[in-house]
């Protein structure tokens, strides 16, 4: 999460209030993948999301809590590596402020595996 490229994410996207997710990640004085690490990654098998299908990690925009599918993860991680990475960044976004619809889940996807896949 360290490149340049990858970095820019945090300038290209923003919160509902419209400050650029790199203006709280300065607020906080983290660097991308440093924050990686103040995001509490845990099992969200039993929660609806993951239950119905299809989500590999979901959480709510501003919060710190991700709750990953842990057996659609682990499935995706063993065969596309990058793949699960990207999925972990498009949570970070949203753990920064990021909201959905717009942008469409598969356009930050897209991004995020643009600049750091
Ligand atoms: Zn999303």
């Amino acid at each position: 999460m360290e490149e340049p490229l990858c970095q820019r994410l945090f300038s290209e996207f923003s919160d509902a209030s419209g400050r650029t997710l790199q203006e709280n990640l300065d607020a906080l004085g983290q660097t991308g993948g440093a924050y990686l690490g103040l995001i509490l990654f845990t099992d969200g098998s039993d929660r609806l999301p993951c239950k119905a299908g299809g989500a590999l990690a979901f959480t709510t925009p501003g919060s710190r809590v991700v709750y990953v599918c842990t057996r659609a993860f682990k499935s995706l991680a063993d065969r596309y590596p990058v793949r699960a990475e990207v999925s972990v960044i498009h949570e970070a976004l949203h753990t920064l402020g990021l909201g959905e619809n717009p942008p469409s889940p598969a356009e930050i996807t897209r991004t995020v595996l643009a600049r750091c896949g």
